[in-house]
């Protein structure tokens, strides 16, 4: 089994981890970027952070066989932060980075107005940036957030192609599947959603512009989730053609859009999707 994590902050976890989703199967990652877990302190917090993730991450990453790329904004809990308007003013030269397959994790967290002016400020970078957007979505009051990032989603013109909305579950995934966006699914130890409950949505929604992530980071979360699902597939019945299409096949299509993903590799004649690389 193949798989493609398309949302996991690995800057929070350790080099067993790496190993362990190796040998799970997960080939390639994209890093959202994400908040500290306290507040930064001053500008050069955030640009060494965006640094790490087009640096240091993808080394440590490759060490262990993973291709990793990210998405780069600013993060929604820090679209509140006083540095805001200073940070969206960088953000666009770190877009043209080649590593940098998106915009996101943009949206709300606490739905305030300063989120709301930095996630639209983010989504006009993005259609200028012709990148695609990874959409969080708030976990207090889901169903209205939801409802509203997709307004806000429409009214600034991106097309729903060029957009993935995270951290779905059973109430919310039907008004993003009319959207006409890709729907993320952040499967978690004891919160959002299970693999069981994973494969209920599947069976009744169909395995179209569906992606699945562990949304692992410093807090609890498992980066083998993913996994788990690609299993509780194929026990519910599933083919290995519709584990590869979640799990492989829509991350590369969504992430692609971008023009970037890169999973070829040089050493040992294989890219990254286990193919054999041909030469000349
Ligand atoms: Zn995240």
């Amino acid at each position: 089994m193949r798989i493609f994590d398309p949302h996991i902050h690995m800057t929070s976890r350790t080099t067993d981890d790496y190993q362990r989703m190796h040998e799970a199967g997960v080939r390639a990652v994209v890093e959202p970027a994400f908040w500290l877990g306290q507040p930064r302190t001053n500008m050069g917090s955030f640009l060494d952070y965006f640094d790490a993730l087009l640096g240091w991450e993808p080394y440590r990453a490759a060490q262990y066989g993973i291709r990793h790329h990210c998405a780069l904004a600013l993060n929604p809990k820090e679209a509140n932060d006083r540095r805001c308007a200073e940070v969206l003013a960088e953000l666009p030269r770190y877009l043209l980075k080649d590593a940098v397959v998106a915009v996101g994790e943009v949206g709300y967290d606490s739905v305030t107005p300063e989120e709301e002016r930095a996630f639209e400020a983010q989504l006009a970078m993005a259609g200028e940036s012709d990148l695609p957007v990874l959409v969080h979505t708030p976990h207090r009051d889901k169903v209205a957030g939801t409802r509203r990032s997709l307004d806000v989603v429409k009214a600034a013109g991106m097309p729903p192609e060029r957009v993935l909305v995270d951290h779905l579950n059973e109430p919310t995934v039907g008004m993003v599947a009319d959207s006409g966006c890709w729907m993320g699914f952040s499967i978690y130890p004891d919160t959002k959603m299970d693999p069981g409950r994973m494969v209920a949505i599947l069976r009744e929604y169909g395995t179209a512009r569906m992606l699945v992530n562990s949304a692992a980071d410093w807090g609890r979360s498992d980066p083998l989730k993913t996994r788990e699902v690609g299993d509780a597939m194929l026990a519910a019945g599933f083919g290995q053609d519709d584990v590869d299409q979640v799990l492989w096949h829509n991350p590369v299509a969504f992430y692609g859009q971008s023009g970037r993903l890169d999973l070829r590799t040089g050493s040992a004649g294989l890219d990254y999707a286990g193919n054999t690389i041909k030469r000349g």
